[in-house]
């Protein structure tokens, strides 16, 4: 959530804080802003609304300088308002910070500064109390004269000073008037990335912001504090160690993170399924022994044999990822699992035994309760494994091995794409551990089998779009939509839901299809359809119990089967999706598809803003 974008260097700052905003866009897009410092005075253009509004406020009252910071807010304290907009100042008004993050504490720092007689506070953020407090310390430490080199220094001392006593979250870049050509950066909890250029150097929240300049990175740790300058950089610890850093290329480039001739990032997303679900499997699939080949969970075959539970955790569609992980794991490995939302998990006292194995799940490694359970896991002496898209993001670092999506960057604020390689990755673990217990080689081969198969399949499923744009255009005015499944779609009910209220704003609950008759049945009505993804499989005459009772209220239905399952509902369901046929584990990777296009072209007939959707963000960075 939220991002910043610093430039120190000589190009003009100003479109290149521009550019970086707009492909961060996706992280928050209450409100925008840039400050730049000009020959000793530091400027600053800010207002409530999308990066395109700050643009035009910056076509009429332009920006010149060659470092400054910028900010794409997801407003956390403090309504949506241009004071609120970032930068923030100081008292002086000659430092400028932007934050990603929550400053915990900022109400008992506010009330010190304040009775040190502090009065200048224009905005409602925790953010502003950062800068007022590094301003108060460091105009303290420079009350008399100070050259050049001592006023970086005496900076670099109060953004230490300030950060230790600061209770929270943040990921910060700042800069003062009177400091030239000087950036500091600081992280903790929050992402923070530094861009390494020739003769210019960049901090951003993601590298997508900087990847058109520069493929150096140096990704930050917690307690991290880098001061960079055009042609150097220097990171220490909040301590004022120096320390050590390592350089990684970035794996895309700025091409991979165009929109090309899709509409939307989410369509891409949704048509780039078939080659990232091929990428999820590359090289891991062996014939030869009928199994997964996951060298990095960093585990020795015995180890590996030793699991006897599993914990999968994570937060929205990472957690319906898990929720099938539970059924697959269980099914083909017979190891006890369990999913835990992330945010529950790391307070409360789950009793964990020494053989369980906890899987950390998070398209961005960003995400805070994720990584909260993550560290509170690891704390407890466990073996944390993450399953992540972003490489060198902070959960892929700070776990004990893992396995990385491949799925290349994923912009669109609705998840598609990780969710079906979330599915490849634990369908591989469950083959994996089966593979060590009880499943046989030719139950192995018939589920690599199955994945082999799966990118044609989605192919096929993708055909689909134009019929599932008339269903949505059918349903253009109904007032909800519920989804039923069970067994390995009871997630995918659950998965439909999220996506539908996430960016059609529609109210939408997903249920196993068994528990309409405890409750959920009462919500049945004319204008309140129900989609069931009902594949042709061990419960499917089960499910068709349930469509008649729906049916027998007047409720709508959208069903979604595959194999004979289209000929068996003809009489039951209003419209019928049909995909492929394959193994029931496999199968949700082929149903979710028909959900995610049902979701996108549902919101694009409501007019909404698919990419950017009301409240959302990218990448959860707050807890
Ligand atoms: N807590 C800060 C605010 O509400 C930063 C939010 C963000 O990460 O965008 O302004």
């Amino acid at each position: 959530m939220c991002g910043i974008v610093g430039y120190v260097g000589r190009a003009e700052a100003a479109p290149i804080l521009l550019d970086g905003l707009r492909r961060l866009e996706y992280r928050g897009y209450d409100s925008a802003g840039v400050a730049i410092v000009t020959r000793g005075h530091l400027e600053t253009r800010k207002c409530a609304g999308r990066i395109v509004a700050l643009a035009s406020l910056m076509t009429k009252q332009p920006l010149s300088g060659s470092f400054g910071v910028s900010h794409t807010r997801w407003a956390t304290h403090g309504k949506v308002t241009d004071e609120n907009a970032h930068p923030h100042f100081d008292a002086s008004g000659k430092l400028a910070l932007v934050h990603n993050g929550v400053i915990e504490n900022y109400q008992a720092l506010k009330e010190q500064l304040i009775q040190g007689g502090d009065t200048n506070f224009r905005s409602e953020t925790d953010t502003e109390v950062l800068a007022h407090l590094i301003g108060k310390l460091y105009d303290e430490s420079c009350a008399s004269t100070v050259d050049a080199p001592q006023k970086k220094a005496r900076l670099l001392t109060a953004v230490r000073t300030a950060l230790q006593q600061v209770i929270g979250t943040y990921g910060i870049a700042l800069v003062h008037a009177e400091v030239p050509d000087f950036m500091i950066g600081a992280r903790r909890g929050s992402p923070l990335v530094l861009g390494v250029g020739k003769e210019e150097n960049f901090l951003a929240s993601d590298v997508s912001a900087i990847v058109a300049y520069t493929r150096d990175a140096v990704y930050l740790n917690d307690f991290d504090v880098v001061a960079l300058e055009r042609d150097k950089f220097e990171i220490s610890s909040l301590a004022g160690e120096i320390g050590d850093y390592r350089v990684s290329k970035v794996e895309f480039t700025a091409e991979d993170i165009k929109k090309g001739d899709f509409r939307h990032y989410m369509l891409k997303e949704i048509f780039e399924q078939p080659n990232t679900v091929r990428d999820a499997m590359r090289g891991r699939l062996s014939l030869e022994e009928c199994t997964a080949k996951l060298g990095g969970l960093n585990m020795t075959p015995a180890q590996l044999r030793d699991v006897g539970r599993i914990v999968l955790t994570g937060c929205g569609t990472a957690l319906h990822a898990g929720r099938v992980g539970e059924y697959l794991i269980e099914r083909l490995a017979n190891i006890p699992t369990e999913v835990e939302y992330a945010s529950e998990f790391r307070h409360r006292n789950t009793p964990i035994t020494p053989e369980t194995l906890v899987f950390a799940i998070s398209q961005s490694g960003e995400t805070a309760d994720t990584l909260g359970a993550l560290r509170e896991s690891r704390r407890k002496g466990f073996r944390t494994l993450g399953i992540c898209n972003n490489v060198a993001s902070t959960i892929a670092r700070e776990s004990d091995g893992g396995v990385y999506m491949h799925a290349g960057p994923e912009i669109g604020v609705a998840a598609t794409k990780s969710f079906t390689s979330q599915l490849v990755i634990l369908t591989l673990l469950g083959l994996l551990f089966g593979r060590m217990r009880n499943l046989s080689t030719s139950e192995g081969s018939r589920i690599i089998e199955a994945l082999e198969a799966l990118p044609g399949q989605i192919e096929e499923v993708l055909n689909l779009s134009d019929q599932i744009k008339a269903i949505a255009r059918t349903y253009a005015d109904v007032n909800g939509v519920l989804f039923f499944g069970r067994q390995f779609n009871f997630p995918i009910a659950l998965e439909g839901a999220l996506k539908m209220k996430e960016i059609t704003y529609l109210f939408a609950e997903g249920h196993p299809s068994a528990e309409l008759k405890h409750g959920v049945i009462a919500l049945v009505r004319p204008d309140l359809p129900s989609v069931f993804i009902v594949p042709d499989d061990a419960v499917f005459s089960k499910n068709l119990n349930n469509m008649e009772q729906v049916k027998a209220r007047k409720g709508p239905i959208i069903a979604l089967t595959s194999g004979n399952g289209a000929k068996q509902l003809k009489n039951v369901a209003n419209e019928i999706i049909s995909v492929p046929e394959a193994p029931d584990c496999v199968m949700p990777i082929l149903t979710v598809i028909p959900l995610q296009l049902l979701a996108y072209h549902l919101a694009v007939e409501l007019g909404r803003d698919v990419d950017k959707p009301r409240n959302l963000a990218k990448s959860v960075t707050v807890e």
